[in-house]
């Protein structure tokens, strides 16, 4: 049996705790959706209102060179680089996630010639699923997505396999791959690895470079806490950066985009994987936002994830008995940041406990979400999460009318 005062103490003892302080959270708020929207860090109110006020108010069109606008893809990508085992020059932040996985698949498909599918997961998240999709239909007869069962992707691998796409950890059930041993057996297949790092950068040191990965991108506004909208990164091994001009070929990855040349030339290196005018302010917070989780040891992030998400399953099912049942891995090893129960009036069920102040998220069909981002949930968030979801579940709290009707975003 756990208690409240166990959570109490492992607070007490916690070396990350002093994070919290760094983001504005309100108070009685228990936050356990950073996975899908991380938290505000204080110190990009103020980055934000100086890029606001003094760079674009006063500097003005000066300010691309004069604050250094025109390079904060890079500056900002480098940083990303040192939270996934990347290089100086390897990362760029740039577009959306879908976006990023289409320039990289795009690169990737055109590396393996006479090689036609692109394997993922039935269950990957959509976006990236929907993207190849669209890459397919373009490219047409030499290119088709094939989509295999979780678990059955390693025997799918075949002469056919010019890339596997895959997510680290995934979006419902936690669940994370071995990165270095799925990308070990995609290439002697000689297919190419794909990552999609959405739910790991951040909550957990991945290294894509020791890896020998091919090809990653991942979302600014999760565990990065660059804020709503936040442009995504993307990273491409330096042996496959002039190999390939990515087909969104805007002028800023053009080689010399101030010569308004007619035609296109690709940059070296990096930067040819950028398309059009970075958006400054969105970036500017999600710089500031790296700049905050750059100051904690990642191995002290992922060794507090694994105990928070561990401590928090325990209190689920000592509190509300088999009402609900685990989704995510047993093994902390086996997960990421989050754990995932299922419930059969799960949207319901969420409605009513963001009501009571503790915030998850709903995943069809029937998935309670809950994310722990460790440099802000406490132990006694994760307690009183347990308690407000046995409540809800003992008292049928859910049952009542207002919380099934369904929101645009779940
Ligand atoms: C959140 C998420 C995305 C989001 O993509 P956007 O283009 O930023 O909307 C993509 N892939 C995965 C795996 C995600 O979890």
């Amino acid at each position: 049996m756990i208690t409240r005062s166990d959570a109490l103490r492992l607070d007490a003892s916690d070396l990350l705790a002093s994070f919290r302080d760094r983001f504005v959270l309100p108070d009685g708020l228990v936050y356990l959706d950073g996975n899908s929207l991380g938290a505000l860090p204080k110190t990009a109110t103020a980055r934000v209102a100086g890029a606001v006020l003094q760079e674009w108010g006063e500097g003005l069109v000066r300010s691309w060179n004069d604050a250094g606008w025109i390079d904060l893809p890079r500056r900002v990508g480098d940083k990303v680089a040192r939270l996934v085992g990347a290089g100086h020059g390897e990362v760029v932040c740039a577009d959306s996630t879908s976006i990023n996985v289409f320039k990289v698949l795009s690169a990737a498909v055109a590396l393996r010639p006479g090689r036609s599918t692109i394997l993922s997961e039935e269950g990957n998240f959509p976006t990236d699923l929907y993207m190849a999709e669209g890459l397919a239909r373009l490219v047409g007869d030499g290119c088709r997505l094939r989509l295999v069962p979780k678990g059955e992707v390693l025997s799918a691998l075949g002469d056919d396999t010019a890339v596997l796409l895959l997510t680290h950890v995934d979006y419902r059930t936690g669940e994370r791959h071995d990165l270095p041993a799925v990308t070990r057996a995609a290439q002697a297949a000689g297919a190419l690895a794909i990552w999609d790092l959405a739910h790991t950068a951040g909550a957990m040191p991945v290294e894509l470079s020791a890896a020998g990965a091919d090809f990653a991108v991942g979302c600014g506004y999760k565990y990065l806490c660059g804020g709503p909208g936040a442009p995504a990164f993307l990273w491409v091994a330096p042996r496959h950066q002039e190999a390939f001009a990515q087909p969104l070929s805007g002028w800023l990855g053009h080689a010399e985009p101030f010569a308004f040349e007619p035609g296109y030339r690709p940059a070296a290196g990096i930067s040819r994987f950028l398309c059009g005018t970075p958006p400054i302010l969105s970036m500017t917070a999600l710089d500031a936002a790296l700049d905050v989780i750059l100051e904690a040891d990642l191995a002290l992030v992922r060794e507090k994830s694994e105990r928070l998400t561990s401590f928090f399953v325990e209190a689920v099912e000592q509190l509300c008995g088999n009402a609900v049942r685990l989704v995510s891995p047993r093994e902390p090893s086996r997960r990421g940041s989050q754990v995932s129960f299922s419930h059969p009036d799960a949207y319901a069920v969420m409605r009513a406990l963001i009501s009571r102040g503790v915030v998850g998220d709903f995943r069809a069909p029937d998935v309670l979400r809950f994310g722990f981002a460790p440099l802000y949930v406490r132990f006694t968030d994760a307690w009183d999460a347990a308690g407000a979801l046995a409540e809800v579940l003992s008292s049928h709290a859910h049952e009542r009318p207002e919380f099934r009707r369904r929101e645009a975003v779940t």
